[in-house]
């Protein structure tokens, strides 16, 4: 059976609040009630809880917390972010198979999700966290017209649109770190790797990279001060399909937003409201020399205004530079 038929059962089902008969099934797809049935079958095996009445017929009842093609295929609404789709069980990394996607022609909005990876990494070479089975590891390529240095503000974007997430599908009270880290009572949930690849002053095409850790239930010992996952905080299992749906969802709406004036303008607002760092003591991680100053919230840049003892203030590009408490991460 084709793995695309089995998605437009799963949207069909999940596109209606009550039972769909057999017959609907069949006349929609033009398949027989034996293929429905074999349809429906695999996806009970798959873990999907299914109720079939007689004369009435089926009715989706829940979801498990599985990643697949369908699975991910049959939430989507989106028109761009998401709109085209790739899933690995396990990959090295999905930003460097984005990457590689946008090189052989893939379209702009395209989502590469994995549910493992074995390179992940972070910023400036460092590694990031990703076991199997428990939490989403997702790129998503752009191909913007907006000129290479206005890229950095994509990690902001999409900081933004992952917290709006998580706010809907957990109800957490959810930070965001500048630029480019989610945090929940203080220790780090998400983190997040935009990579451009550009021709002398124009974007070939950008790669966001998004890790959330959604179910993880421990940490390894070199992180477990500073991160945690969205089951630890919330004491319940989350579902990743619906996360990532919300995740582009939000997204694509941001993104619209942004690209109207290529800046934060549009949505300053909404990522100083979240930002954790607002009118707190930081201390600005800078290569060229440590510093600490209060942070007054972000620019339309995205850089985040830091005022320093001596009343100077900075605007702190994002580039290389991390930003911590004065007392600890956060
Ligand atoms: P910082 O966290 O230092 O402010 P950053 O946000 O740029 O900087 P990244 O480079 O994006 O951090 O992420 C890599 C770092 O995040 C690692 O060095 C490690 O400390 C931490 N880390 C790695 N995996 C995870 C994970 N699954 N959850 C939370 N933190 C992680």
């Amino acid at each position: 059976m084709s793995s695309s038929r089995k998605t437009e059962v799963l949207q069909l089902l999940r596109s209606s609040n009550d039972y769909v008969s057999g017959q609907q099934i069949c006349e929609s797809f033009g398949i027989s009630r034996t293929a429905v049935w074999k349809i429906i079958n695999q996806l009970k095996d798959e873990g999907y809880e299914i109720e079939a009445v007689q004369n009435k017929g089926y009715f989706l009842s829940s979801a498990p917390d599985v990643l697949s093609l369908s699975e991910l295929k049959s939430r989507m609404k989106t028109k761009m972010a998401g709109s085209h789709l790739l899933y690995f069980d396990e990959i090295g990394s999905t930003n460097i198979e984005a990457k590689k996607q946008a090189e052989n022609g893939a379209p702009n909005g395209l989502l590469v999700v994995a549910d493992k990876q074995n390179q992940g990494r972070g910023r400036r070479g460092r590694s990031w966290e990703s076991p199997a089975g428990m939490n989403i590891f997702m790129t998503i390529m752009l191909r913007p017209s907006f000129a290479p240095d206005k890229a950095s503000m994509i990690t902001l974007v999409m900081a933004v649109s992952v917290a709006q997430a998580i706010a809907d599908v957990t109800r957490l009270s959810v930070g965001i770190k500048w630029p480019n880290d989610i945090v929940v009572n203080k220790k780090k949930v998400v983190g997040i790797l935009t990579e451009l690849t550009t021709e002398t002053d124009y974007i070939q095409h950008l790669v966001c990279g998004v890790g959330i850790n959604v179910n993880q239930t421990d940490f390894p010992e070199a992180i477990a001060a500073t991160a945690t996952s969205l089951y630890l905080e919330s004491g319940r299992k989350i579902n990743r399909g619906e996360l990532i749906e919300k995740s582009m969802e939000h997204f694509e709406e941001n993104y619209e937003i942004f690209c109207k004036t290529e800046s934060m303008e549009g949505l300053i607002v909404d990522y100083n409201s979240l930002l954790v760092n607002k009118e707190a003591q930081v201390r600005v991680l800078d290569p060229k020399g440590e510093y600490d100053g209060i942070s007054h919230g972000i620019t339309e840049m995205g850089e985040l205004i830091v005022e320093k003892a001596d009343g100077t203030v900075e605007n702190v590009y994002a580039g290389e530079v991390s930003v911590r408490g004065i007392y600890g991460y956060v």
